[in-house]
Formats: structure tokens, C-alpha cells, sequence
């Protein structure tokens, strides 16, 4: 006897070894639940591929059933599906497809498409290699390189997704392509920095970098001492050459038996990042931010793999909501704003709001690169609360946004796409290319099947 399907999702039931799940089924909670736990994200099925092959199957039987498909490796990026009704679309969540192959005579390493910056890291150190990852290890290489990718490496090496050599995706019509310089070009340049409209990305193969160690850590003060810091390493981000990356975040930590001492209840500035010098020459560099006397300083040569924990970030999934903007420059007047809005007396919910240094290689375009090549922009503000509760989101918001607004004078008006939380118009960040990145979305998914977080429409 067969079945009558009741949605047209049922259609996918059988495929992935059964590893589809469907509203009412009892893994479609766990499956659907992002990173960002914030986001209450909820398809019209989830799919947990274990092969390009799977991937496949599932984009062509989600085509055929008239279903849309949102690639998600990580869900550290879900936020814009906050605004998204995901009930037209398979969630095809990519976390149990990953892998790392190492080539170390070519200096390069494949990873399938799911995989987390860590288990890149962790596969290269052997090697004496690391790659262009970002603060955090358990965000996804896919999302993170397909969106630009800022890491503490970034004003020397510039974005992740200049280290880009191929990439393989499933298409709309649920054929795997290639994409290098030579082989579908146009496809390779749109993912480099145009995001996930463009198929579910399997594999990635990646330029590894020379270092084994690395001069990497944190500047941590009480908040008090803001007025102080915050001007001094805005001054000294002018000055810094290219080995430099660092941010300055101000931070308020609620009181919690997890956390250590030094963080728990407290208000804080820090700053953090990696200087890619001997040890004689970064104590230079780092001298004047050293003079401020912090209270903690662990700026050392630590393995390259250990700087995926100077900043800190969450080690497990968190609710969090996120404003951004891209200053143009942190002149004094720009300071003391930022200081209104976060600083000393402040009483805003913010976890953090982080200004990153670009600038560098950054700041100028990659020969051969993709969309993406560099950003344009002296600094990135991110500002991000902690949202358990509606109410608590609703707050983050309204604090996130007020703290971009007082930063409005300086803004550049484009974006950093890793770090917006609301669709971002990609007209606006890309401008005189989105006519081709448009066609480009045209010629390989013309009936728009993917559906990314932020769209090229
Ligand atoms: C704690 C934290 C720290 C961060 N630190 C940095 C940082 O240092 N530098 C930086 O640049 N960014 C950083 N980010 C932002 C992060 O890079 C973005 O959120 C990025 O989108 C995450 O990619 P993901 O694949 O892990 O997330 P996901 O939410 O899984 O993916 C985001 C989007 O990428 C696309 N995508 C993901 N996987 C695939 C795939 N396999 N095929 C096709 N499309 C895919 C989809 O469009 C998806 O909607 C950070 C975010 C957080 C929460």
C-alpha cells in the first residue's frame, strides 16, 4: 500500500538513510536548532546529508517538490532567519559532512563542507601550518569563507576568501561542480564573498599558512579605565603596520558560576588579536597599550592553533542578537561617542561591542579575487547581546541598534557580512557587481531553489 504524501516535504522522508526530519517528528527539534539559539528557525524539513551524493538527492527531490533549500553548516550565521519563515524551504544543515585532508607539500587543505575552523587548525599544526580562520572555533569554514572571512591573520594575509582555490557545490539541478579560476570562473568568483545563493558547498579547498606559533593574546583592564584605553588604541591602530590585527571590545558579563573570576559580573575593556613578528619586535609594538598597566596580559607565543581562544568567544551554542556597522575612521569626536554608548556609566545590555581593526591587506583588492576581495572601511563595530528571552532580544536590539546610531557620523554605509544579523541588501555592499553576481545566480540556479541567509535576488 502506498501512501498519500499530506505535505509535499514527505517526499524527502526516505532520503540521507533517513536522516530527514519533518515537523512533529521527534529528531525535527534538535535537527532545526541553530548555533544562534536565538533563532527559532522551522523548515519544512531538515536534512543531515553524510555525502555530496546525499546533498544532491536532496536538492533535486526539494526542487522538484516546489521546496526552496538553505545550505547551514554551523548556524553561528541563522540570525537573518530571525525575519525568514523558513515553512517553504529544506533546512539542509551540514554538520555531519566534514573531514580535513591536509596536502602539506602544496600548503593547501581540503575540507568537506560542513567542517569547523577547529578541526582545520587541528589538522595543520602538524604541519607547522594554520589557516585564515576567524576568533572562533567552532564556526564553519563554509558560511564563514563564503562571506568574506576576517581573522586575527587579516590585515597581513586579508580575507579567508582570497585563500579560496576551489570549491565544490551541489546546483540547483543537483549536479557537483568544481569552481577554480579556470573551471567555472564566474561561479568561483560570486562564492567568494557572495554567500550561499549559489549551491550547497561540499568541499573547499584552501591556501594553509607558514606558522607554527604564533605572538597572539589579550589586554584585559576594568571598564573604569575605558576613557584611557579606548582613545589610546584607537591612536595606536593608526600607527601599527600590517602584522598587526587586533579588536577592542568593551564587555559586561553577568555574575556566573561558569565563568572564571576575572570575567564573572564585571565590566571590562579588551583587547585582543595577533601581532606577526619576533617576540623582540611584538613587545615593541605592543609597548604603548602595556604602559596602560592591564590588568591582565597574555600576549605570549602560543601555538597557532591556540589562537582560536584569545577572544574568548562562547564555547557552546548561545542566543545572542547583533548590530553592526562599518566605520570610516575612529577619530577623537568618534571615541568619545563610542564611549557614551558603551563606556563608563552606560547601562546598556550589550555582552560586547567590538571595534575591528581591517585596513592592511584588508583594505585592497586581490588580484584574480571573488566578489569579495576586500573590505572597504577602517574599522567593524560589532555589537552583540545575549538574548534568553524575547524581551531580552527585544532589549539587545534596541541596544545593539542605539549603539550603531551613535557611531552614524563615521559609518562607511556598506557591511561586513559575517556580521549582520538582518538580510543585508547586497546591492548595497556590492554595488557595481551585483549585476554579475545577479547573472551569475541566474545562470545556475535561475529558478532560485537556494535560499541563503543573505540573498542575491
Ligand atoms: C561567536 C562568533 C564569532 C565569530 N567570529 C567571526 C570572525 O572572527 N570573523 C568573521 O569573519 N566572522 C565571524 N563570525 C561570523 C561568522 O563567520 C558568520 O556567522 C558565518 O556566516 C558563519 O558561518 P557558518 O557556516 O558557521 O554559519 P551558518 O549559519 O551555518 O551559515 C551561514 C550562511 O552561510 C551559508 N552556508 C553555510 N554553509 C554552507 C554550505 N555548506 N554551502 C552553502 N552555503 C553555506 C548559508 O547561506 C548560511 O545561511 C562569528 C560569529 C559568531 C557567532
Amino acid at each position: 500500500m502506498t501512501t498519500t504524501p499530506t505535505s509535499p516535504a514527505e517526499r524527502l522522508r526516505d532520503l540521507c538513510g533517513g536522516r530527514v526530519h519533518l515537523p512533529g517528528d521527534p529528531g525535527y527539534d534538535v535537527a532545526r536548532t541553530p548555533w544562534n539559539l536565538a533563532v527559532d528557525q522551522r523548515p519544512a524539513a531538515v536534512a543531515v546529508p553524510h555525502s555530496a551524493a546525499e546533498v544532491a538527492d536532496v536538492v533535486r527531490a526539494a526542487a522538484a517538490a516546489g521546496l526552496r533549500v538553505a545550505p547551514q553548516s554551523s548556524g553561528h550565521g541563522a540570525g537573518p532567519f530571525m525575519q525568514r519563515d523558513l515553512g517553504d524551504a529544506v533546512l539542509v544543515r551540514l554538520h555531519e559532512l566534514t573531514g580535513v585532508t591536509v596536502d602539506p607539500a602544496a600548503r593547501t587543505a581540503r575540507v568537506l563542507g560542513g567542517t569547523l575552523w577547529q578541526d582545520v587548525v587541528a589538522a595543520a599544526a602538524p604541519h607547522g601550518l594554520t589557516a585564515l580562520h576567524g576568533s572562533s572555533p567552532d564556526v564553519a569554514v563554509a558560511g564563514y569563507t563564503l562571506g568574506g572571512g576576517l581573522s586575527f591573520y587579516g590585515r597581513r594575509h586579508g580575507l579567508a576568501a582570497n585563500s579560496l582555490r576551489a570549491v565544490e557545490v551541489v546546483t540547483a539541478e543537483g549536479s557537483l561542480v568544481r569552481a577554480t579560476a579556470d573551471d567555472h570562473p564566474d561561479l568561483f568568483w560570486a562564492l567568494r564573498g557572495g554567500g550561499g545563493s549559489f549551491g550547497v558547498v561540499v568541499a573547499l579547498e584552501l591556501d594553509l599558512l607558514p606558522y607554527a606559533d604564533v605572538f597572539a593574546g589579550m589586554l584585559l583592564w576594568d571598564r573604569e579605565r575605558a576613557p584611557e584605553v579606548v582613545p589610546a588604541w584607537a591612536a595606536w591602530t593608526r600607527e601599527v603596520p600590517e602584522s598587526v590585527t587586533t579588536s577592542l571590545r568593551v564587555m559586561s558579563f553577568p555574575p556566573l558560576p561558569d565563568l572564571p573570576p576575572f570575567l564573572s559580573g564585571r565590566q571590562l575593556v579588551v583587547v585582543d588579536g595577533a601581532v606577526l613578528e619576533d617576540d623582540d619586535r611584538a613587545a615593541e609594538l605592543l609597548a604603548p597599550l602595556r604602559a596602560l598597566g592591564p590588568e591582565m596580559d597574555t600576549f605570549a607565543r602560543i601555538p597557532a592553533a591556540g589562537l582560536t581562544g584569545v577572544h574568548m568567544d562562547p564555547p557552546a551554542p548561545a542566543p545572542a542578537v547583533a548590530d553592526h556597522a562599518v566605520l570610516a575612521e575612529l577619530p577623537e569626536e568618534a571615541v568619545a561617542a563610542y564611549l557614551g554608548a558603551v563606556g563608563p556609566g552606560s547601562t546598556t545590555s550589550l555582552l560586547f561591542a567590538e571595534l575591528r581593526h581591517l585596513g592592511g591587506a584588508l583594505g585592497r583588492p586581490a588580484e584574480g579575487g571573488g566578489v569579495t576581495s576586500h573590505l572597504e572601511g577602517a574599522y567593524a563595530l560589532f555589537c552583540v547581546a545575549i538574548a534568553p528571552t524575547p524581551e531580552a532580544a527585544a532589549q539587545g536590539v534596541a541596544d545593539a541598534a542605539a549603539a550603531c546610531a551613535a557611531m552614524a557620523a563615521w559609518t562607511t554605509g556598506t557591511h561586513v557580512l559575517n556580521f549582520s544579523d538582518v538580510p543585508v541588501d547586497l546591492a548595497t555592499v556590492h554595488s557595481d557587481r551585483y549585476e554579475r553576481l545577479r547573472a551569475v545566480r541566474a545562470a545556475v540556479d535561475p529558478a532560485g531553489v537556494f535560499l541563503a541567509q543573505h540573498p542575491v535576488d
